[in-house]
């Protein structure tokens, strides 16, 4: 995959909200940096995870590859075209190859809406197909999700929630993208659910030839998914290597804690691997203060973790790891 160029490259991105708030005249700014300086790249027909606790910016890194949110620095490479401060208009040729499916099936589709015109938004929107071509392309998308044509004229109030992550998942589809965002898809879904939705969406990616950028808060949700994985934290990306390697071999402390922290059903296995359990508090990402973002909860914390932030290096090939003592 890395000879190919890249269908997606991040370089620097950042995004900071300004959360000063109060007085007009306020002199001082505050800032909550969700990405900050985050940096990778994902290949054609390859599924990359993103994985963090919940505001560890993964999903604002979503939404700024989409242009949903406008990046405050840095730059998005798309199919070797910077497409970062592209305008709107332009932005549309790219909208129809970049999709992004989100992580509430329900509040993400328009409930006034049938079935059938939110699936044909995009065909409309992009004029792909018109009359009869449209219809059928429709019913098509429709039975690809494990949907019926006869859902195509109901509202997504008649549907459950992994129904109605399909109708999203067909929405997407519909404009025939190279690259989707699947924010978190799974994780609003019932744990009898949530297999069928991957299963569907490696079925998909075969088929299609899609590449996915898949956001988890759960390492063991990417697990069988993702060919890489990018680990965050507050902001910063901290491992990334393959999905095999990370499992394997995973040298940043904050993954070894993630990783300690998935059950494992076989209780022999269970007794035998110790369980890190964090301590210490998270810190802000507004105004956050220098040094590794992670030393309030390291257990191998030093001086220097405190001064200086670590930069994400190349520790054996396609394995990086942003810390001091790697
Ligand atoms: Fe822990 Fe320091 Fe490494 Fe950060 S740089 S993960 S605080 S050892």
């Amino acid at each position: 995959m890395e000879n190919n160029r890249p269908l997606l490259e991040l370089i620097n991105l950042k995004k900071y909200f300004d959360v000063s708030g109060g007085s007009f005249f306020k002199k001082e700014k505050k800032y909550l940096t969700a990405v900050d300086d985050v940096s990778f790249e994902i290949y054609k027909g390859e599924t990359f995870g993103l994985v963090g606790e919940s505001g560890c910016g993964k999903s604002t890194l979503g939404r700024c590859i989409v242009r949903l949110y406008e990046p405050t620095g840095g730059n998005i490479i798309y199919d070797g075209e910077d497409i970062t401060r592209i305008s709107q208009k332009e932005m549309l040729n790219y909208r129809k190859r970049l999709q992004m499916i989100f992580q509430d099936p329900y509040a993400s589709l328009n409930t006034r809406l049938t079935v059938q015109e939110i699936v044909g938004e995009g065909i409309e929107t992009h004029k792909l197909y018109t009359g009869k071509e449209k219809q059928d392309k429709i019913y098509e998308l429709l039975t690809t999700v494990g949907l019926k044509k006869e859902h195509a004229n109901r509202y997504p109030h008649e549907f459950s929630g992994g129904q109605r992550q399909r109708i999203g998942i067909a929405r997407s589809l519909a404009v025939e993208p190279d690259l989707v965002v699947c924010d978190e898809p799974i994780s609003a879904l019932d744990v009898s659910i949530q297999a069928q939705v991957v299963n569907m969406l490696e079925d998909l990616q075969d088929n299609m030839g899609l590449t996915y950028l898949f956001i988890a808060h759960d390492l063991s949700m990417v697990k069988h998914i993702s060919d890489r994985i990018g680990v965050m934290y507050l902001g910063k990306m901290m491992e990334i290597t393959t999905s095999k390697e990370l499992y394997k071999n995973p040298l940043h402390p904050y993954t070894q804690a993630l990783l300690s922290s998935i059950p494992i059903p076989d209780p022999k296995v269970r007794t035998s691997k110790k369980r890190i359990i964090l301590q210490g508090d998270v810190k802000s990402p507004i105004n956050p203060p220098e040094g590794c973002r992670f030393n309030s909860r390291c257990r191998y914390v030093q001086d220097i973790c405190r001064e200086k932030t670590p930069e994400l290096r190349e520790i054996e090939p396609g394995h990086f790891v942003a810390c001091h003592l790697v």
